[in-house]
Order: C-alpha cells, then structure tokens, then sequence
C-alpha cells in the first residue's frame, strides 16, 4: 500500500462528509419540483430515454420556433427505445405541435434546459461572468475563464475567436485586481486548418497567434493556461508549446499552464517528458492534470478506424494512471506546478496527501473543478486550505450545447464519480485506491461494431503519428530519385517496346515528368489478347484459394509500399496525402475482401435428393478487360482487375492516361504476388484506339469500365452488337458519374455541415465520383449556412499536393481545367457567382468556386463537372428539396445533414442515390462497410466492395445428376 494511502483515507472521508451535508440523495433529485433536475434524475434511471433526451437537447439550439420544438419532442421521445416517466408522458400529451399544450411543452422544455445551461455556464456575456467570478472570489476560489466555441472551421472564425481572447484579457485586467485572472485557451481555435500532418505550418500559424496573446496577458497581467483536446492534436500541441516557451521573450514567464490527459495511455511518459523539458527550462509552468473529456471520442475513432486505442478502456486504470502522475508532478514540485482538476474525491485527496507530506509550497498546488459539477466539493477543499480554481465556460448557449453534453454525460454515466457518490454510497468502497484492470483491450465498443464478416479493414495511417511523417517524407524522397523511367506495357509477362510513349507529368508542375508511358498499338492489343486466351484454361483450372493468395499477397505488398504509393498518387495526379493514403487502403481491402469472396462463391452449394444431385456452382467467364480512371488512380484500376483475376478471368489493364504510372506499379505489384504471364497485362494505350480494339474484340467476354457517362454509354453500346466469330454476349460493368446533393435542413448541426460540405465537394479538387457538387439548404438556415460556407472554404489552402499544408491541389490536366472553366463561364451566365478563389501558378489548378442561388434545373446543377464547382440551391421545405435531389439523371451519392428524425426517415425511403450519408461527407466509402456504386445513369453493375460484386465476373451453373441405376440409388446420394 502507498505511503499516502491512510491520510488519504482521512482526507477523502472529509472531504466526502463535508460533500454529503444537505445533498440532495439521488431520490429527492428525481423528486424535485424543477423539470431540469427531474431531467436528470430520470436519465440515470433510463439509458434509452438518456440517449434521445441528450440529443434533443443537443438540436434544441436549432430549432427555431415553439412548434418545431414540440414535433421534435415529440418525435425523439416517442421513439420506441424511450421508458417515458409519468412526468415526461404528460408534457408530450399533444396532438398538434402548433396547439397550445404543444406550445406550453415547448416553452417547458426550453426553460428546463436552459436552467441546465446555466448550471455549467458561468455567463452569456462579460458582464455575468464578472459576477459570477466575484461570487467566486468570495468563497475563497480562483478562476480560469474559457470562452465557448466549440468548431472554428474558418479563418474567419479563428480571428474572432482570438479577438475575444484579447478583449477578454484586456477587461480582466482591468475589472480584477486581488489575484490574478486566468484564461484557458485552445490551439486548434487559433487555426481553422490545424493539422498534425502540417506540423510546421501550423506551428507557424499557431505560434505567432500564442506571441500576441502572451503579450497581452503580460500587459494585463492575467495568466494563460492551454487546453489539451482531442488525442490527434496532442503530440503537435505540446511540441508547439514546449519550444515556444523556450524562446528568450516567453522563457521566463511562470504564469502559464498546459494541460495532460490521464486516459490516455501514454501521459506518464509525457509528464515525464514535459518534466525534463521543464529541467531545461528552469522556470516552471503548472500543468493542469485531468483525466480528459473525450473518451466517447477517442474510443470510437480508434474502432472505426482500427487506430490503436490511445484511452484507456476501463476507468480504474485512468485512476491509478492519473494518481501516478500526481505523484510525479508533485515530486517535482521544484520545477513544475500542479493544478489537480478533478470532481474525484478521492483523486483530490491523494493529491492534497502528497503535497501535505512533500511539503509542497500552495503556490505550486491547486485544485481545480469546472463550474457547477462540484460546487460542494470545491468549497469543502477551501474548508481544508486548499487553492481552488473554477474552470468558467462562458458564452453563447449554441456553441455551449456542445460543452453542456459533455457534462451531462459526464454527470450522467454510470463510471462518473459524481454520478456513483448519489445516493445511499458505500463510502469505503468510493475511496478506495483504484485497481488496474490488467485488460488492456478494447471494451463494449468492438462487440457493438456488429459485423458479419470476418474481413478487416486496412487501417489508414494516423499522421498524427511523427513516425508516419516521417516515413511520408522519405517516401517521396525514394519517388523523386526515380522519376521520369521509363514504363512499358506488360503482354505475356513481359515488357515490350513501343514506338510512342506518352508523358505523365505533375499536375502541379507540369514540366515535371512522372514517367514516359509506352503507349501499344492495336496489334499489341491483339497479342494481349491471345496471350490471354492461351493462359486461359490454366488459369480457370487453378484452384480459387490459389488466386485467392495471390491476391493477399498482392495485399501485403501494397501495404508494405503504403508510403511509396501514396507519393507517387500525390505527384502524378494531384491528389494530397490525406487523400491519398486512404485509396491505398481501399486497394488492399478489395484485394483481400475480394479473395474471401471468392473462397466463399467457390463453395457453391448443393441440393441433393434421393436419386439425384444437384451441385451449384460458378465457373469465371473467360477474358476480361479492364478499364479505369484517373481520379482513384490505383483503387478502382485494382479493384475492378483482382475482382476478374480472382474469379478466374485472364485479365487486361488499360488504364486512363493521367495514371498510368500508377497503374504501372500496380502491374509490378500484381507480377511481383505471383500473377503468371498472360493471366494479368498492362495495356497503357489511347482510349480511343487500344480501348476501342479491346472492347469490340470478339473474343473478350467481359469489361470492367469505371469513368464517365458518355464513354459509358459509348462501350455499352458497342459491346452489345455481336461481331463476326463472337460466341456470347459481353457482360458490361459499367460504373459512371455523378451529379450528387447533400440536402441541409433547420435542424442540421451547421458546423458539422459546413464542414462536410466543404470536405466533399472540394476534396480532391471535386474530381471524385462521389463528390458533392450540389447542396440544397432549406430557406431557414440558408443565408446563414452560405456565409458559413463561403468561409469556410476560403480557409482551405490551395497549393502544391505534396505540401503538406495544402488541403486542395490541382485538377488534373490542362484539358480537364479547360473543361471545368468553361463551366465556370457558362454558371456565370446563368447563376450568382458568390466565391471564386484565385488559384497558384504553375500547374492545373483551380481554385474552389461557389455559386449561389442556383436554379435546379441550370447547367451547373445538372451536369457532372469533375471539378472544384458547387451549386448551391435554396429549397423551400424539405420535400421540395429532395425532389430537387433527385431531380437529375444521376444517382451515386447523396447526403443529409439534419437532426430531425421524420426528416432521416424520409431520405432513407426517398432519396434516390446508390449511397446516401446521413450526417457526414459523401465521400469515402469503405469496402465491406459501405459497398459503392449507383444507378439511373449513374451505373449499371452492383456494388464495387460489396457481397454482389463478384457474381458480376462469374458463370453460375448447375449440374444435375440421376444418379439412380436400375431403381438402386447410393444412400451417399442423399443430401439434406
Ligand atoms: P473517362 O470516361 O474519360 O475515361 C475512363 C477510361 O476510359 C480511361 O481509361 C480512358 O482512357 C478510357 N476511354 C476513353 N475513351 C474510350 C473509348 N472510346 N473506348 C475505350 N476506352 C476509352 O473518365 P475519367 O475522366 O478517367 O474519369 C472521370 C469519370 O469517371 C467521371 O465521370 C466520374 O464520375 C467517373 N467515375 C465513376 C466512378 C464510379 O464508381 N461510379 C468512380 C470513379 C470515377
């Protein structure tokens, strides 16, 4: 047992007992006349009920009328997964949301959750949260202000977000005198487009903001504490920190905070790292231990995207973590303040046991609480001579719903000390030292990521990670070095010489040539051809679990390569890391998905009878030929071919010529995982020529074509005419463009939309297929949603795609630019041109354009552009606006943001898009997770990833057998 353990024991009954007097147990909470602490009570009683109460509340700020409250009411509390107390039965007894009893609801509603606003909020304005710091001042308590703001997604936003920082400094210093003020901060809200990946630009950014406001504080004499957030920013976050503060002007100052996370698994080290940088330094700092506030978060970005979990799973090794790292600071105390902000008694009282018995001087401990989560606690550690501090979020109540969540779940869970200290408590057990777990392994979240299968994802790679940077950056120092080879098409397992080659340059620079593309002629085209016929009978005969391996192979080697692939996408089409790497991911996936697939088909099955048997059974088509495009250079190339490879098709790439260097490497992957000659060739050649040749060739069975609509519609065509000599029907798969909406309603979460807007429909400059390039917003939030719009993607960096600040690169050649600005041209006759940012020189780029109030039916909103370009369309209720939404010939994807529940319902059953997104992009699609593809004229074929797909590449057949002799049948015979 620890040195401490017994005056801790001590204190934390103390404390406990001093806590307790006059509570209100957790009965008489649910008793109260107050609706806000009725709302409380109940929740804990009911998970259901919980869960759409929260998420009421979590729209509320939205809603904007009495009557649109009383239907949401209605609508979230009458879901079926909701016990209704009494109480809540009677407040939505309403048959109309416009009638009075909706009405009073409403009012009743708004007025309780506003009292629980208030609870947590220290003040909407300067002015309540003086007084509220005077209230405090009085009770013996210090103070650190934080003003809520939870998403800044424009620049615009980050400016005023610093501005408020700097009046708010500048009037604590001058209405405080007795102690000194303090503000909290945090870095992302500094800079809209802060990314771990640009960790140098953003230091840069960050850095000159936190010189200006040390600088004010300094004249105002207020100190400055800094957040920590989410995991992703934490690594950037302490580095910027740590070497500004070592910068001559700020290296003395001691009144300045940061902030560690004792969920996460790797904060001892950190503690023990900021220690020795304190060493360095000479002058300390505090750091403010908490144990973190967003573990929902973390844990469900780590499954979804099969990241090591960065939080621990299970509360009690938080705990002991956290008393760990009070321990260390506190030993430290020469060097490092500590400021303990906790509700946790017990981790209060085993702070305040250490410092007593290091003697730890009171400037160099405090104890801290947020505001309205702990108001007895907080006073009965005055009571023990403690310096207590109240962390005071301040301002608006809609960007405070966010912050008022978090408390509510926190005050809420089952795990929260304060929710597990109400009622009739077994003391001993609350204060007893905490236990680890000794599982270290995801909890309850894995089991609920119900899946079917047993395929896994490939992870994709957390740039947070400075390894993974690092690894990017030699990447494209090995790509560099090997620029401008030569590639040359692959026919029966070898290379052959060509006549013409084609360059394939860098978008962002183009005199920067990739590589030189022999291009073949017909007559290699016809050569391929036989190849692939001769290998043919081979190749059906291997046994699938065979072809299945060279496919898993194929897989480890693209993961293997990640860094390498990902460079050469960014250089020879335009594409940013982030965008990048994801494809790499994709490839892998359809190479491993698509090889469990076929294991699986490959099993048929039977239906045996007495006398007869009956076997199911697929056998591949023959010769398959491939064609790609440029925008997910070596996703869909890999997808379409390892799909017809694996069902046993001999196999013909010709990719599209922006990408064919990519294309080569997927060739070399292929050969290198054990593809034999002929089975697999790489045909690089003019669409129009080699492509035409090998779609009209009557001994090709099948074409794979992803790319537009008109080429499409062109290769369905000529695939279906019968030519001299040909024995069947080509099969076509033919996936094509599209002309998606996201539909944004009143009750949207606008930041979320905002940003998702923005990500969708300038990711990748917009040349994805399933990139948003109309969205249709409601009349209510319109103008709000547009100038929110506007500056959002204003923030967005245009620039070189390797550069990792860049979050938008080029378009890809100089044809497509010519294409998009003749779009451009045409929308300016017959829209409002709203944004137009100008674009860098050299290269194809364009800068995002946006034009507003745009007519559904005008060029701009009915014609796939492939680019930077997005129609905004005002819709005048929501059903007008998914007729607009479905008022083109496509249907790839579609989007909705809104938090209405009749509304979601809705879409589902209406919206006509292959893949619709409720509440985030529109792009991404995982395979497996979300099979992709779409109809109208957006496709004809089944979902690329998914369990239909590979059928498309296959014969079924049955083979029926009497198997009876004479009136004698093998009993061996009967199957049931
Ligand atoms: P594209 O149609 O111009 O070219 C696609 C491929 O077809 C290229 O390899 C090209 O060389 C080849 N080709 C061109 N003319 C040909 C001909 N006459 N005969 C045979 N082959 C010919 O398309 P793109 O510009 O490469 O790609 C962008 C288009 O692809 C967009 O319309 C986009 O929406 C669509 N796309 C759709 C999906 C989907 O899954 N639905 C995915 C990605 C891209």
């Amino acid at each position: 047992m620890s040195i401490y353990e017994s005056a801790t024991q001590a204190i934390a009954q103390e404390l406990f007992a001093a806590t307790q007097e006059n509570r209100n147990f957790f009965s008489q909470l649910r008793d109260q006349a107050r609706l806000d602490d009725k709302l409380l009570g109940w929740t804990m009683e009911h998970p259901g009920l919980r869960v759409q109460l929260f998420r009421l509340i979590d729209c509320l700020p939205s809603l904007h009328s009495k009557t649109e409250i009383a239907r949401h009411l209605q609508e979230y509390l009458s879901d079926s997964s909701v016990e209704l107390p009494g109480g809540l039965k009677s407040l939505l007894n309403f048959a109309q949301a416009d009638s009075m009893p909706g009405q009073l609801a409403a009012t009743t509603f708004t007025t309780a959750v506003q009292a629980l606003a208030h609870k947590y909020i220290a003040g909407e304005s300067t002015p309540q949260v003086l007084k509220t710091i005077d209230r405090l001042k009085k009770n013996g308590m210090a103070f650190t202000i934080d003003i809520l703001g939870e998403a800044v997604i424009t620049e615009r936003e980050s400016q005023a977000y610093f501005q408020k920082y700097l009046d708010l400094i500048q009037t604590l210093g001058e209405a405080t005198v007795a102690q000194q003020p303090q503000v909290s901060v945090k870095l992302t809200a500094f800079y809209s487009q802060f990314d771990p990946l640009d960790e140098a630009g953003s230091a840069k950014k960050v850095g000159s903001q936190i010189r200006l406001l040390l600088r004010q504080a300094q004249e105002h004499r207020v100190a400055i504490h800094f957040d920590m957030e989410q995991y992703r920013y934490k690594a950037s976050t302490l580095k910027i920190l740590q070497d500004l503060l070592l910068e001559p002007e700020f290296r003395d100052r001691t009144d300045i905070g940061i902030t560690l996370q004792a969920y996460l698994r790797d904060s001892y080290q950190d503690a023990q790292n900021v220690i020795s940088w304190l060493q360095q330094r000479n002058y300390p700092v505090t750091v403010r231990l908490v144990k973190g506030a967003y573990w929902d978060q973390e844990t469900i970005q780590a499954v979804q995207k099969d990241w090591p979990l960065r939080v621990y799973s299970h509360k009690t090794d938080t705990d002991v973590n956290y008393e760990r790292i009070t321990q260390l600071l506190l030993e430290h105390h020469a060097v490092v303040k500590t400021a303990i902000g906790s509700h946790n008694v017990r981790s209060q009282a085993k702070a305040i046991a250490i410092a007593r018995a290091l003697n730890v001087p009171s400037e160099a401990f405090e104890c801290q609480v947020l505001y309205g989560m702990a108001d007895k606690l907080a006073k009965a550690l005055v009571g023990l001579g403690q310096r207590v501090r109240v962390y005071c979020p301040y301002g608006d109540l809609i960007p405070g719903m966010a912050y008022l969540i978090r408390r509510l779940l926190e005050n809420t869970a089952n795990s929260s000390f304060l929710r597990q200290s109400l009622g009739d408590v077994d003391v001993a057990a609350l204060i007893a030292p905490p236990i680890p777990s000794n599982d270290f392994d995801l909890i309850d979240v894995h089991t609920t990521a119900e899946k079917e299968s047993s395929f896994h994802n490939s992870p994709d790679t957390d740039y947070a990670q400075a390894e993974a940077r690092q690894a990017i950056q030699a990447a494209f120092q090995t790509v560099r070095q090997n620029l401008g080879k030569t590639y040359l098409p692959i026919i029966n397992g070898e290379p052959v010489n060509t006549l013409h080659f084609d360059h394939s340059v860098n978008p962002c620079n183009p005199s920067e040539i990739i590589g030189q593309v022999g291009q073949a002629t017909v007559e290699q085209a016809e050569q391929a051809i036989q190849a692939a016929q001769a290998a043919f009978p081979g190749w059906k005969n291997t046994p699938a679990t065979e072809r299945a391996t060279i496919l898993r192979r194929a897989a480890d080697l693209m993961e293997q390569k990640r860094p390498e692939l990902v460079a050469w996408m960014v250089l020879e089409v335009g594409k940013v890391v982030e965008e990048a790497d994801p494809e790499v991911s994709e490839a892998i996936d359809f190479c491993r998905y698509y090889a469990d697939e076929m294991e699986r088909l490959d099993r048929g099955y039977t239906r045996n009878f007495p006398g007869e048997t009956n076997h199911y059974f697929y056998q591949p088509r023959g010769l398959a030929v491939v064609i790609s495009p440029w925008n997910f250079p070596f996703a869909i190339p890999t997808g379409m071919t390892v799909a017809a490879l694996v069902a046993g098709n001999c196999t013909i790439l010709k990719p599209a010529a922006p990408s064919a260097v990519i294309a080569a490497k997927l060739a070399e992957i292929l050969q290198e995982a054990g593809m034999p000659p002929g089975v697999f060739q790489y045909l690089p050649g003019p669409g129009s020529q080699v492509g035409s040749y090998l779609i009209n060739h009557p001994a090709v069975h099948l074409i794979a074509f992803t790319g537009s609509q008109s080429v499409g519609c062109r290769i369905i065509e000529e695939a279906a005419k019968l030519r001299p000599g040909q024995k069947h029907i080509k099969r076509v798969i033919a996936e094509m463009g599209g002309k998606n909406a996201i539909i944004i309603d009143e009750s949207a979460d606008l930041d979320q939309a905002v940003a998702g807007v923005v990500h969708s429909a300038f990711g990748y400059s917009g040349q994805k297929c399933s990139a948003c390039s109309r969205v249709i917003v409601l009349e209510p939030v319109y103008a709000t949603f547009v100038e929110r719009l506007i500056e959002a993607t204003k923030s967005i960096n245009v620039g070189v795609a390797e550069e990792p600040g860049s979050g938008m690169g080029p378009v890809v050649s100089e044809s497509a630019q010519k294409t998009i600005q003749a779009y451009i041209a045409k929308g300016q006759e017959e829209c409002s041109l709203a944004l137009e940012m100008p674009s860098p020189r050299p290269g194809y780029f364009i800068g995002p354009v946006i034009f507003t109030d745009v007519a559904p039916t005008a060029t701009i909103a009915q014609e796939e552009i492939f680019g930077p370009v997005l129609a905004v369309i005002k819709a005048e209720n929501f059903q007008h606006a998914l007729e607009i939404a479905n008022g083109t010939n496509y249907a790839l994807t579609g989007g909705l943001y809104s938090r209405t529940p009749s509304h979601i319902a809705q879409a589902q059953a209406k919206f006509e898009v292959g893949n619709l997104y409720i509440n985030r992009g529109i792009t991404g699609a995982i395979v497996d997770r979300q099979p992709f593809g779409g109809f109208k004229l957006s496709g004809i074929g089944s979902k690329a990833g998914g369990q239909d797909y590979l059928l498309q590449f296959l014969e079924p057949r049955v083979v029926t057998e009497n198997v009876q002799r004479q009136g004698f049948a093998p009993i061996a015979g009967v199957d049931s």
